[in-house]
């Protein structure tokens, strides 16, 4: 999927992203890195955060993770450094579920469970991964985006 890396649906997503989390900061409309809480002003990087393109890979339709449920916007190097870590993982998960609500991305993933029949256990891991991020939220008292 590599070659792919720039295919519409995954720009089309990115844009989205772009304008639905921009937040107003000195200097201009900017979204939140998801791992370093600040404003990313150039450069925004794109990622897969509970299911990745590689448990995307060999599915009929491989873009199905390429939803606003599954992905955040970074800094390139907090995307290096720590997009792929487990407490990456999980900064990310709690900005997703701050922007999209626990439920609703919990929801996503029940229906598309069905889809990684081969693989049911990557699609249980995440949920049980949002419910975590959820209950330890939940002793906050808040989402923090
Ligand atoms: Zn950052």
């Amino acid at each position: 999927m590599e070659e792919s890396y720039l295919d519409p649906r995954r720009l089309k997503l990115k844009l989205d992203l772009l304008r639905r989390r921009s937040v107003l900061v000195a200097g201009g409309r900017y979204p939140i890195c998801s791992w370093c809480r600040q404003p990313i002003r150039e450069g925004a990087q794109m990622n897969e955060v509970l299911l990745t393109r590689g448990d995307a890979r060999g599915l009929p339709d491989p873009w199905i993770i390429m939803t606003r449920y599954n992905c955040v916007l970074m800094h390139p190097t907090c995307h290096e450094n720590h997009g792929h870590t487990y407490d990456g993982r999980v900064a990310c998960v709690r900005q997703i579920i701050g922007y999209e609500k626990p439920e609703k991305v919990i929801e996503w993933l029940k229906d598309i469970r069905p889809v990684f029949w081969g693989a049911v256990g990557l699609v249980d891991e995440a949920i049980r991964m949002v419910e975590r991020v959820r209950r330890n939220n939940n002793e906050k008292g808040y989402y923090p985006l």
